[in-house]
């Protein structure tokens, strides 16, 4: 049906009318005091939401040209980093860190699990000379629809002391908590099109004191995301390049709207829909790609058996007007990954798993019972 699309893909992610309202104003000049007044109170709802009192920059940019610039703007050529690398997104970290010249050690983890602590704890208590200088791990690896255990990693590289942990958490903030000053993350990547409940375009990073002075001394070349820049424009209430400003306006009403449920409200949501998804999975004798231990809080991936991930997909769009996410790589086909990250509701699991449930049927799938996912799902809504 026209324009009844329903998006649960891992973003662009659905926006509130509010959102999208508030962008329809019309634009004003980036350098009027007007204008100043929304970025001051941007950047301190933005720190409310990084759970810091440190500097949150925005940048004209996708999740990658912000974690990018979180990479970038704290090390030289030839430093030692080591990625973490389970999915698509460590592995794009790897590339960037690469294509800067850095000297890269990754460790990896099969696709469906996390990455192992140990692994970064070895990695690093050998490392006397302390030559190791940026621990770079994806949190909620979106292809695989694994949460990595941060706070286990981020203690192992307390210990070394020297190193910086710099987190792409695109999927996990806003979705999963993530206290920046209370565990010491250094630099923290993520993107609008993701919790933001806003469309693509801005990116945003965190920067600790630790890495600011990791910035005195990095040689890396920057220029339009030298970090510095961002903030000493944001400290002035002021941004160094154009900024979207109607997206910003858009920003304003989301983290309003954040503030308004609260972060523990905002973060029990995401676990209860991520169980909700699950649940309903399970009822469908659909297994579940990544663990319940280890899944992510923002996209649930599912790893059919008896049909192709890519006809339920396809199926889903065609008769519902549903877009999940296919797999990626070696994946595609082998997966469909339903996003339940942002403005998304119970409302929506319940959705799509009753399509999911009719789809299996319309694809000839035997043993559906018609009903029970959806059954599992509310169940699991009414416990809590
Ligand atoms: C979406 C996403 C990104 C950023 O991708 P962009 O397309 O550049 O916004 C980075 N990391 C993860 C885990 C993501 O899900």
């Amino acid at each position: 049906m026209e324009n009844k699309n329903m998006l649960m893909i891992p973003g662009p992610t659905p926006v509130p009318e509010a959102v999208l309202l508030a962008m329809a104003k019309a634009p004003i000049g980036h350098r009027t005091g007007a204008f100043s007044k929304v970025i001051a109170e941007l950047t301190e709802n933005l720190k409310w939401l990084h759970q810091t009192s440190g500097d949150v920059l925005m940048l004209t940019a996708s999740g990658t040209g912000a974690m990018e610039a979180g990479i970038i703007n704290f090390l030289s050529p030839g430093d030692r980093v080591l990625v973490g690398d389970n999915g698509k997104f460590g592995e794009r970290w790897a590339k960037v860190a690469k294509a800067y010249g850095l000297n890269v050690d990754v460790i990896k983890a099969e696709w469906g699990k996390p990455l192992d602590p140990e692994a970064f704890t070895a990695k690093l208590t050998e490392d006397k000379e302390k030559a190791i200088k940026a621990v770079i791990i994806t949190h909620s690896e979106t292809s695989t629809g694994v949460l990595n255990d941060l706070e286990s990693i981020n203690k192992a590289v307390k210990d070394h002391g020297e190193a910086l942990i710099i987190v792409d958490a695109v999927t996990s903030l806003g979705a999963y908590h993530i206290p920046i000053d209370e565990w010491g993350l250094d630099v923290v990547g993520s993107g609008s099109q993701k919790g933001y409940m806003i469309p693509p375009g801005l990116g945003f990073v965190s920067v600790s004191q630790k890495a600011w002075k990791a910035y005195e001394t990095a040689k890396l070349p920057r220029f339009y995301l030298d970090l510095g820049k961002y903030k000493k424009a944001t400290d002035e209430d002021s941004s160094p390049f154009t900024p979207p400003v109607n997206l910003m306006y858009g920003l304003q009403a989301s983290l309003q709207m954040m503030r308004r449920e609260g972060l523990a409200a905002i973060f029990a949501r995401h676990q209860r829909l991520t169980k909700m998804t699950r649940a309903g999975m399970r009822a469908l004798d659909l297994p579940l790609y990544a663990a319940d231990s280890w899944a992510s809080t923002a996209i649930t991936a599912v790893a059919p058996t008896l049909v192709d991930a890519e006809k339920i997909r396809s199926t889903l769009n065609k008769k519902f007007d549903i877009a999940v996410a296919g797999g990626q790589d070696h994946l595609k086909g082998k997966i469909f990954r339903i996003g339940h990250l942002g403005f998304a509701s119970e409302r929506d699991i319940l959705t799509v798993i009753a399509a999911i449930e009719a789809t299996l049927i319309e694809l000839g799938v035997e043993g559906v019972t018609p009903g029970a996912g959806v059954a599992a799902a509310a169940s699991v809504m009414v416990q809590g």
